[in-house]
């Protein structure tokens, strides 16, 4: 995705809240505890108070008792979409096994839908609504290792919501039906019923859309067929072979028409709207040369049975798994901007090359909670950046990677509370990829750094993970504790400050670290930009000698994101 709303939640506590977080604290990983000291602390205002989560939120954002008791196989997605009436009405089969003994599980759907009935076989089930959620009872208990599938008919006007839209009926510019969602925030249940959380996916889908004659629906995964219903209707089906992510699960109905292309053995298809065409015929080539950026890096499109696509909408984008959505009029830089301003972005669109970079991050190396999602943004936004050093070379990437930093915050932590379904701040992506940049510089080995990222993405694609697993991994690869970087620039809101205090009469400089991690240790290149020394400072003061004045001492701050301080 790109661009999110960062609102704040309304307060409200409830009982229930404190039964959740104990449940989820019970479960959740450790968070890294890093209190500053006076001796340590960084330059930046003090954090916001995190507002508490609604229930809405806790009870979509926490993996309770009712979630972990089960593993998603797959779903069938089976609805009928009437653009008139502005209605949807069908089922979801979900299947799943059963990790413990239980009688209820959770699913979700948006309390704006109705649930018509939930069966198990012809067995008609219990459930209880609170708020998003549907906690799902079945009359005997339901056994552990066992798998079953159930049907949860749903129907009802679907909210048109949040920046993207959540589901939307709309209009194209001629006036036909233009059907779309687009629902990370919100979550997918906006829509229809799912088990609605980030770290369980289904290993596959079927999705299947009933769609008035004559209009297109483009989903996820592979075209299977059209079938016409015999009342006006046409079925279109979609099979999706990969693990997915709930929120990436997409329709897209309108007038489109479709062209294709190949990579290799991969397909490429597209479908944009009858009077773009021509547009999009050209403006759609990068796609080839982004994929093979990507797969240079990274390895091969993660979706390849899936084949990829590119789909028209009225907005500005998003990743949906394998049918990437686009609204980027056709031009180059975003929204016809130059996006980092650095006269880069102009090269390339924009949307083609961070939501298709989605693809590897987001997509198959996923979060497994929202809190960490900059595991999608920041790494896509740096992916953005390879495509440049790949397509345009290393110093237009280092140009583009620095043009990000004026649009960096530093308000919030990038990783946000877990368990409450809460988006993180857009610091996320820039000051994201800002630090991927400034590791790569740390590991001051470039072809060890691309050999480490690629294996980093093979050893978890198709995963759901959290920032504990990326670290672990970059630390257990390199030899190195990197845990103290990650910690500075993901959890603490100042980057760091690179403190110089120069005596020019002894031809000295003293130097340390100013981090909120007592523990931060990060080389860095100092003195002449032609002729870097590497020093390692700490948050300790130590001493160099230099025959450099202070106004000719120079750090290296393209390939690190820090602060310099000097006195
Ligand atoms: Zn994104």
């Amino acid at each position: 995705m790109f661009g999110s709303n960062f609102c704040r939640r309304v307060v409200q506590l409830s009982l229930f809240l404190l039964f959740v977080a104990t449940a989820v604290s019970a479960q959740a990983s450790p968070q890294t505890a890093a209190p500053a000291t006076a001796q340590h602390t960084a330059a930046s205002a003090s954090p916001p108070t995190p507002a508490t989560p609604a229930r809405a939120d806790i009870l979509r954002g926490a993996y309770g008792p009712y979630r972990v008791n089960n593993d998603l196989l797959s779903y069938h997605l089976d609805i009928r979409v009437d653009p008139e009436k502005q209605f949807i009405s069908g089922k979801n089969s979900i299947r799943f096994k059963m990790l413990a003994d239980g009688t209820r599980i959770q699913l979700d759907l948006h309390p704006a839908l109705e649930v018509d009935k939930i069966l198990l076989g012809t067995a008609q089930l219990k459930y209880e609504r609170d708020s998003g959620a549907v906690f799902v009872d079945f009359p005997e208990s339901l056994h552990a290792g066992q798998e079953y599938t159930i049907d949860f008919y749903y129907s009802g006007h679907p909210l048109q919501t949040a920046r993207f839209g959540g589901f939307t009926f709309g209009k194209d510019p001629a006036g036909r039906p233009w059907i779309y969602t687009a629902c990370e925030d919100i979550g997918a249940s906006v829509w229809w019923p799912n088990k609605d959380q980030w770290r369980d996916e289904v290993e596959n889908m079927q999705i299947s859309v009933a769609i008035p004659n004559g209009l297109v629906d483009v989903s996820n995964g592979k075209f299977v067929g059209k079938t016409d219903l015999g009342d006006g209707y046409t079925r279109w089906d979609w099979l999706v072979q990969y693990p997915i992510n709930n929120y990436d699960v997409s329709l897209n109905i309108g007038n489109y028409v479709h062209f294709s292309d190949q990579l290799g053995n991969l397909p490429l298809d597209f479908y944009v709207l009858p009077e773009d065409l021509d547009k999009a015929k050209k403006q759609f080539a990068q796609a080839k040369g982004m994929i093979e950026a990507y797969q240079h890096y990274f390895g091969e499109y993660p979706f390849q049975k899936d084949g990829y696509k590119l789909v028209e909408v009225p907005y500005s984008g998003m990743e949906h798994q394998s049918a990437v959505t686009y609204g980027n009029h056709f031009t180059n830089g975003y929204l016809g901007r130059d996006w980092t301003g650095v006269g880069v972005s102009p090269k390339f669109d924009f949307i083609i090359i961070h939501e298709s970079g989605h693809e590897w991050f987001g997509n198959s190396v996923s979060a497994a909670d929202r809190s960490d999602m900059w595991i999608h943004e920041g790494w896509t936004t740096y992916l953005e950046v390879l495509y440049v050093e790949y397509t345009f070379g290393h110093e237009d990437a280092i140009k583009y990677v620095n043009g990000y930093k004026a649009k960096v915050q530093n308000r919030e932590p990038i990783i946000a509370e877990r368990g409450v379904a809460a988006t993180p701040p857009q610091d996320m992506y820039f000051k994201g990829a800002l630090f991927l940049n400034t590791l790569r510089s740390v590991i001051n080995d470039d072809a060890r750094w691309f050999a480490l990222i690629h294996d980093f993405y093979q050893h978890f694609k198709y995963q759901n993970i959290m920032t504990e697993d990326v670290v672990a991994y970059f630390n257990q690869q390199t030899g190195m504790n990197l845990a103290p970087l990650f910690d500075q620039y993901l959890r603490h809101t100042a980057i760091p400050t690179l403190e110089l205090k120069f005596g020019e009469a002894d031809g000295t400089v003293d130097y340390r670290w100013q981090a909120d991690e007592p523990d931060f240790a990060m080389p860095i290149r100092v003195g002449k930009k032609t002729d870097w020394q590497i020093i390692q400072p700490t948050t300790y003061w130590q001493t160099m000698k230099t025959p450099l004045k202070k106004n000719e001492f120079d750090v290296a701050t393209d390939l690190y994101f820090v602060n310099v301080s000097k006195q």
